[in-house]
């Protein structure tokens, strides 16, 4: 009797609708999962480590490299929201858990490398542009004072030696 019963569970089981439902893989917009940072973009200020109330970001300007400890993030958003270049942002999916406190090393591209180094390369010309300016200009003012001088000197000589002239 009992056995029929069991058949009977298997079979109901056999054709009918899970009991459990899935876990939902659509995360909800404005979810705090992780951080990310786009290395095309970031020129290693170092305001994100700075601003971070846990110190889980690392910048090395030397290395060119910017580093993140994930299980010290407590995903205040702080870093996001405090970066100039826009680069950070709230990755929806959550840390994985893990046994070991890691830390993830990105190293800045090739692309931010030389888009800074341009950026650099042109504040330096314009700085230079500004300081030659600021040099003609002072040389201009320099150059105009003792013309004044040398302008009136001439005429009174010249009116003796017509006066002596004459005589
Ligand atoms: S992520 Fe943003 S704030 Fe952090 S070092 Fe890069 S540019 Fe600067
Ligand atoms: S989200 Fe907050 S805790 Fe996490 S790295 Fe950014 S500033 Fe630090």
């Amino acid at each position: 009797m009992a056995l029929v019963s069991f058949k009977n569970t298997i079979l109901h089981n056999l054709v009918s609708k899970p009991k459990t439902r899935k876990v939902e893989k659509e995360y909800p917009v404005g979810t705090r999962g992780h951080v990310e940072n786009d290395m095309d973009v970031c020129v290693l200020c170092g305001l994100c480590s700075i601003k971070c109330p846990t110190h889980a970001i690392t910048v090395d300007k030397a290395e060119k490299t910017w580093s993140i400890r994930p299980m010290s993030c407590i995903q205040c958003r702080c870093c996001v929201d405090n970066c100039p270049k826009k680069c950070l942002s709230m990755g929806l999916r959550f840390q994985e858990p893990g046994s070991e406190k890691l830390t993830k090393t990105f190293k800045q591209s090739e692309k931010a490398i030389a888009a800074q180094e341009a950026l650099m390369k042109a504040a330096k010309e314009r700085a230079a542009a500004a300081a030659a300016a600021k040099a003609a200009q002072a040389a201009q003012a320099g150059g105009a004072a003792p013309a004044a001088p040398a302008a009136n000197a001439n005429p009174a000589p010249a009116a003796p030696a017509a006066n002596q002239d004459n005589k």
